[in-house]
């Protein structure tokens, strides 16, 4: 292939990128959006590995079959609520994907020393900061998928952590600079070993709420490592891409600290937002809760004007949105207003809760941000609080002493009547008590998130 071809394919598979990118800011376009974004990558791929390697055909084609088949299957079998894990992982391999690329390119190199006059050393720069930020990601991840997925339990805070992470870093600054100027493999092993360290020792701090931020971090260092990986192989697709992952993902961090109200800098340098976790729920809870039933949530619901459902994590897992679909419409049936509350971190990823409701076909109009619910609770005479916790926790708004300290919520306790639907009194992602549900007009109804709307729907229906 000729390289001005190979350059069209390259640009072909970028404007898909960019294409499937701008489709994925908004639900209604996002599939699409995911389709345009793999198949850019497809021919991303394709393209390099025809024009780049000679590679048989044959290794070509097992290589998709192979590729594909555990994309399929890990995309039918995976539980949306393991979303977050899955995430960190194809980060953590994305990093460890451009480590390896960088380290290789570096061992010629490193026998034909970097310091030869003007010798490769635009590529010497960025392999080893592709091999940085690779390492850093690769452990980084490993250890946040650990931690969502609840192998590793327990927050590290070691003393003088920052102190820790700022010698580490650097050490590894030293040597990046000196693998340039005296390159030998034990510099280079070292440089990983350093790299894989502070990954760990960034991540194993950080807990509570602030694993979505991390996440976030995650995705945009591996986008800039593949960055540097395209640098280093001259291959613009890479650079491309890698530049679009790392500028999207530095965007979505924003987003999540503006919505977590964290500060940037903290979350980049692993500073916890901390907190203790002491469990209070016996003084917060005790001879305070009320519980109800199906029947009394259908009768106070039939005098309602106005109702706003706050979705969480819980709806998530008991896949309860058919059920709150048909809530909401038979709540309109008897003309009450119905809107959601969305808090951005609800549930375990970014946009979990506009995903779910969409696949039950709710009206994209009814699905109103956590800036324009907030104000509206006053005026609204039931809250219906379906499988959340955190994001509608009220000791957010103090502004220390809990690991969700400062974190917006939804006002769900500012509407008349509040009715939270969950199993039992156990906490949230942050592991802290609530003190909503022990409020005056909360009600606790204690039910499966599905099982329970079905029941106050029949309820309803029998009204
Ligand atoms: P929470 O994790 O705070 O609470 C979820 C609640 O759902 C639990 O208290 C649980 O109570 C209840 N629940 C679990 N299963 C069911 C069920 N079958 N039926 C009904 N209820 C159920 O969820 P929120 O959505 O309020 O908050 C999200 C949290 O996750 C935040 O702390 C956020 O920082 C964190 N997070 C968010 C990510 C994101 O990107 N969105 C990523 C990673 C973490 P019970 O067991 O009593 O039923």
């Amino acid at each position: 292939m000729t390289s001005s071809l190979t350059n069209i394919f390259y640009l072909i598979a970028s404007v898909l990128l960019i294409w499937g990118l701008k489709g994925l800011t908004h639900p209604r376009t996002a599939q699409r959006g995911n389709a345009m974004g793999a198949m850019g990558m497809f021919v991303a791929v394709l393209t390099a590995l025809v024009t780049e390697t000679d590679l048989h055909w044959g290794y070509i084609i097992a290589g998709v079959i192979i590729g594909g088949s555990i994309g399929t299957y890990l995309a039918l079998k995976i539980e949306m609520t393991a979303m977050p894990q899955l995430v960190a992982l194809f980060n953590g391999l994305g990093g460890g994907a451009s480590l390896i690329v960088a380290a290789i390119a570096m061992l010629p190199a490193i026998d034909a020393d970097f310091s030869a006059p003007g010798l490769l050393l635009p590529v010497a720069v960025a392999s080893v900061v592709s091999i940085v930020i690779g390492a850093v990601t690769l452990l980084g991840s490993l250890i946040a998928f650990l931690k969502l997925q609840r192998i590793l339990r327990k927050t590290v805070v070691l003393p003088g952590q920052q102190v820790i992470n700022g010698v580490m870093a650097a050490a590894v600054i030293v040597c990046m600079i000196t693998l340039i100027v005296h390159p030998s493999p034990e510099i280079l092993w070292g440089l990983i070993a350093l790299s894989a360290l502070l990954g760990v020792s960034l991540v194993i701090p950080i807990g509570g709420a602030d694993m979505p931020v991390v996440i976030a971090v995650l995705n945009s260092y591996s986008g800039l490592a593949a960055c540097g990986a395209g640098f280093v192989l001259n291959n613009n697709v890479l650079i491309i891409s890698g530049s679009l992952v790392g500028a999207s993902g530095m965007v979505l961090t924003r987003i999540m600290c503006r919505a977590m109200n964290r500060s940037f800098r903290n979350v980049i340098f692993g500073i916890s937002m901390g907190g203790k976790q002491v469990d209070q729920s016996d003084d917060i809870y005790q001879g305070k809760i009320k519980s109800t039933s199906a029947d009394e949530i259908a009768m106070i619901l039939e005098s309602a004007r106005r109702v706003v459902i706050a979705p969480g994590y819980g709806m998530a897992v008991s896949q309860a949105q058919h059920a709150v679909r048909e809530l909401t419409n038979l709540l309109e049936g008897k003309g009450i207003e119905v809107e959601f509350a969305i808090h951005p971190v609800a549930g375990r990823m970014p946009g979990h809760m506009n995903v779910l409701l969409a696949e039950a076909d709710i009206s994209y109009d009814k699905l109103k941000d956590m800036d324009d619910i907030n104000p509206t609770f006053a005026q609204t005479d039931v809250a219906i609080v379906i499988g959340a916790n955190d994001v509608v926790n009220p000791t957010a708004r103090k502004p220390s002493g809990s690991p969700i300290a400062g974190m917006p919520i939804l006002d769900v306790d500012q509407a008349a009547t509040v009715i939270v639907i969950k199993r039992s009194l156990s906490p949230g992602f942050a592991g802290i008590a609530n003190p909503l549900f022990a409020t005056d007009h909360t009600l606790m109804y204690f039910a499966d998130g599905k099982k329970g709307v079905n029941e106050i729907n029949t309820a309803l229906k029998e009204a």
